[in-house]
């Protein structure tokens, strides 16, 4: 990044997490009961530049589950099967301005009501990646959330029972997209391979490499495989600052200014288009399913490194 050191970096990650590290806003999410016994207070923090530089501060090892900040990634991976076209005509790209997990999103509006970046979409975005079975289905986006991280991902199986075992309102969600004509295999294939890809565990580190990766235009830093075109990069980018944050976006973009993606079990990855990601973990979250201080801690750095997409907030 120009103009940003490697010294000026370190320090601002370091100054977030002092800011937020005693933050005990929010709780862990617990409608999936098994995020509730994730440890609260469990802060890490990662700017990657788009050369790979990695920083960090906290408990950027720990492993928790990926969630929705899958959801881009496997979009991602549609894009590049179908083209961004296919995206907008057969899901949609408007924001629901709704929970995460809205079924009114689905009936108000039967043609193009929901967007990759949220549940609806994204268990539609699981259906249309190219598979002759649902273990090809899996593998496929198993891969490609490896290739975005540059490293070998295990599924959180604890995380997957769990889910799995409470997922009616997902379930109601896949029913009502597959009568509508907008999923595009079986329901519940669909609704096993989405909550497998949020079972996928991460580290604040994995999601840094994989922000890093759009921030260098879809070719991961560190391998140096190019997983996403070049030119699908501002599409993805923008369903990102359009619903990132579910019925928080328009906030989080007019106060922070970046892209990025929220998920339940408390990550986040911001993009800094061809500059770095900025990502973030601790399991809180407030009333939208974002992590509080994962949040507050992103929105600090990039207003002190005046790296909005529209100009510095
Ligand atoms: N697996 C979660 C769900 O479908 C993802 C939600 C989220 O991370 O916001 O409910």
């Amino acid at each position: 990044a120009e103009g940003l050191s490697a010294e000026k970096l370190q320090s601002v990650i370091e100054s977030a997490y002092d800011r937020y590290k005693d933050l005990d806003e929010g709780a862990n999410a617990d409608y999936i009961p098994i995020l509730a016994t994730v440890p609260s207070d469990l802060f890490g923090i990662v700017i990657t530049t788009k050369e790979g530089e990695v920083f960090t501060v906290g408990d950027v090892d720990y492993q928790f589950s990926i969630q929705s900040v899958a959801k881009p990634f496997t979009a991602a991976l549609v894009m590049q099967e179908h083209g961004p076209e296919k995206v907008q005509e057969d899901i949609g790209v408007e924001p629901t301005g709704l929970p995460f997990n809205s079924k009114l999103a689905l009936e108000v509006h039967e043609e193009r009501s929901v967007n990759p970046m949220v549940n609806a979409g994204a268990i539609a975005v699981v259906s249309m990646v190219p598979a002759e079975n649902e273990d090809e289905r899996w593998e496929k986006i198993m891969d490609n959330l490896e290739a975005f991280a540059g490293d070998d991902l295990t599924v959180l199986e604890e995380v997957y029972q769990s889910e799995y075992e409470n997922c009616w309102s997902n379930r109601a969600i896949a029913n009502l997209l597959f009568n509508y004509g907008r999923l595009y295999c079986e329901p519940e294939e669909a609704l096993r391979v989405y909550t497998r890809e949020c079972s996928v565990g991460v580290s604040a580190l994995d999601l840094g490499m994989m922000g890093a990766t759009l921030a260098n235009g879809g070719t991961n830093p560190a391998t140096q495989e190019e997983v996403l075109d070049a030119d699908h990069v501002p599409e993805l980018l923008a369903l990102m600052a359009i619903a990132g944050f579910y019925d928080e976006s328009g906030e989080w973009m007019y106060t922070a200014g970046i892209p990025a993606k929220t998920g339940v079990g408390g990550g986040i990855v911001a993009v800094v288009p061809g500059e770095m990601s900025i990502a973030a973990f601790s399991p809180r979250v407030n009333a939208s399913g974002n992590s509080v201080k994962a949040m507050k801690a992103i929105r600090y750095i990039a207003g002190e490194l005046g790296v909005g997409v529209f100009g510095a907030n």
